[in-house]
């Protein structure tokens, strides 16, 4: 024989139930955006570092033919002062000069040469990476997108949930009511628990002989325990 207090209390707690279910799952979606906000900022993050290894290498090669330029001035100038000289030791000192300026410049050659074949490697990579990163991007935008898509349709469920809602409030002493949406504000639990047994199904503890015998009369009886809601299952509509 179903008792109205207890399955009006009941449908409401269902539709609650599933509001707070949905806002759960509300919550969780902005940080998983953040998420792929993040990780997307970061894959480009990752190619601006790649481009600028490379720019500063290319930077060096461009220093490198400052300091040949500088070597060679130096070698013409010893070329011109040692066609002046007197001494002969000045002037192999000058040859001994322009021979170590010369190996300088060499060494700065071949160290332009394995700069351009890194650079060049690098390149290669880039592009690869460029294309993969726009890639991986394009799905973590994609899963941005469905997570929104998601957001909305939650929010929108739980404005209809939310009006629905109002309609169940009907014909509830206002006492009950507020009892039970203090007990559903805890945000865990059922606010309304069926006696499972002689055992509260929100706490799991047992209950009292009198709580018990209360509640097969269909009286408003609250757990000795966690003090929530009890009733039994044959109070509802079959
Ligand atoms: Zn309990």
């Amino acid at each position: 024989m179903s008792v109205q207090w207890i399955e009006r209390l009941y449908n409401l707690q269902e539709l609650d139930l599933r509001i707070r279910t949905l806002n759960t799952k509300l919550k969780m979606i902005p940080p998983e955006k953040n998420k792929l906000k993040e990780q997307a900022g970061a894959n480009i993050a990752d190619i601006n570092n790649q481009k600028k290894v490379i720019q500063d290498l290319e930077l060096k090669i461009k220093q490198n033919e400052l300091n040949i330029n500088s070597a060679k001035d130096l070698i013409k100038k010893l070329e011109q002062q040692s066609s002046m000289v007197k001494k002969n030791s000045e002037y192999e000192a000058m040859l001994r000069e322009i021979a170590e300026t010369k190996v300088k410049i060499s060494d700065i050659e071949d160290n332009s040469l394995e700069l351009m074949d890194v650079i060049a490697d690098k390149v290669v990579a880039l592009e690869k990476n460029t294309k993969n990163m726009k890639l991986v991007n394009g799905e973590l935008k994609s899963e941005y997108q469905e997570l929104d898509e998601l957001e909305k349709t939650i929010k929108k469920e739980i404005a209809e949930l939310t009006q629905k809602r109002n309609l169940k409030l009907q014909g509830i002493e206002i006492d009950i009511l507020n009892r039970y949406e203090a007990l559903l504000n805890k945000g865990t639990g059922k606010p309304i628990a069926l006696i499972l047994g002689d055992s509260c199904e929100n706490c799991r503890l047992k209950i009292t002989a009198s709580t018990l015998a209360q509640a097969k009369k269909g009286q408003v009886v609250f757990c000795d325990n966690c003090q929530h809601f009890l009733f039994l299952e044959e109070h509802l509509p079959l």
